[in-house]
């Protein structure tokens, strides 16, 4: 399956079902979605983020304050809006998807019940899970890196060691950055298989519920882009839903009995908290085999008492 099928699937799955699967769950972060886009005033990136940046065409590095962000090289243009940059590859049509996700997220789903719950779980349970593996794990400064952010709701409580740490977010879809939670520094749209950064410039990488929604050779090629982005020393952390989750499964039973009274063969029809997550972790020695096959070394595979069972965090560096 190719990457445009893997997503895709991913997009069609949240129209059907509604915004709750992996990272979408961000988006319940309180009333302010959509609302700060229009009109908000560029301001220029952190001088970190600046001196990593590279163009997802041409890999070069990029210059230009604020709004006028460009490529040293090819001369491509990147718009920022707010703390946004947009750093999509230019001249490519924009994905279906894309267009499907921002009518998606229209202000009125951004205020259903369910929402402001998954919200406020998500807030007591993995934004303490995600600040404990980050400050424990990743570099006590320099530019750490959310690769498949949401809202990076879930990042909130993040130490910033007093602004040593520059936290930046990156989403494929804009709309959803421009409601990304005030701890991020910088939140830039581009694609977690290109990621925009030139080679070894990133201290630390992480991120929540991101690699299960693709294939084994997708999560190689994302796992193969971290290394690349990454300086000597620098480490990735990911917590990824296992299969044994015990989370999971009482969400799966309510799910069933949401669905006793729906029709059995409609699909479109069945409610499903998450998508198909095709690769949820099965086992420690399955997340070390996905560091070692793709250059990291593995720090630790936490079996997830801290995420309630929902999540295992894979620790992985790339060493000299
Ligand atoms: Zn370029």
């Amino acid at each position: 399956m190719g990457v445009e099928q893997g997503v895709r699937r991913m997009f069609e799955w949240a129209k059907q079902n509604g915004p709750f699967f992996g990272n979408s769950l961000k988006f319940a972060a309180g009333g302010s979605a959509f609302s700060t886009s229009a009109g908000a005033p560029a301001f220029p990136p952190p001088e970190a983020v600046l001196r990593a940046l590279a163009c997802p065409t041409c890999g070069h590095g990029v210059s230009g304050p604020g709004a006028s962000l460009h490529c040293m090289k090819c001369g491509a243009y990147f718009e920022s809006r707010g703390r946004v940059l947009d750093f999509r590859r230019a001249g490519i049509v924009r994905k279906q998807e894309e267009l499907d996700w921002s009518e998606h997220w229209s202000a009125e789903k951004q205020h259903s019940a369910s929402q402001k719950f998954f919200s406020l779980y998500r807030k007591a349970i993995f934004a303490r899970a995600v600040a404990y593996f980050v400050d424990h794990y990743l570099a006590a400064e320099g530019l750490l890196v959310e690769a498949g952010s949401g809202t990076s709701e879930t990042s909130m409580l993040i130490d910033k060691q007093g602004g040593r740490r520059i936290l930046a977010a990156i989403d494929l879809i804009q709309a959803v950055l421009e409601s990304c939670h005030p701890v991020m520094d910088v939140c830039i749209c581009g694609d977690i298989f290109r990621l925009p950064f030139q080679d070894g410039t990133v201290d630390g990488i992480w991120n929540v519920g991101v690699m299960e929604h693709f294939t084994h050779p997708q999560i190689d090629a994302i796992m193969r882009e971290f290394h690349r982005v990454l300086k000597p020393g620098g480490r990735a952390v990911l917590l990824w839903p296992a299969v044994f989750s015990i989370p999971q499964r009482i969400l799966r039973v309510i799910e069933f009995f949401i669905n006793l009274r729906r029709p059995r063969d409609d699909k479109n029809r069945r409610f499903r908290f998450h998508p198909d997550e095709i690769s949820q972790l099965r086992s420690a020695a399955q997340g070390r085999a996905v560091l070692n096959r793709n250059g990291f070394r593995t720090v630790k595979i936490d079996l997830g008492l801290r995420t309630g069972m929902a999540f295992e965090t894979v620790i992985g560096q790339k060493d000299g």
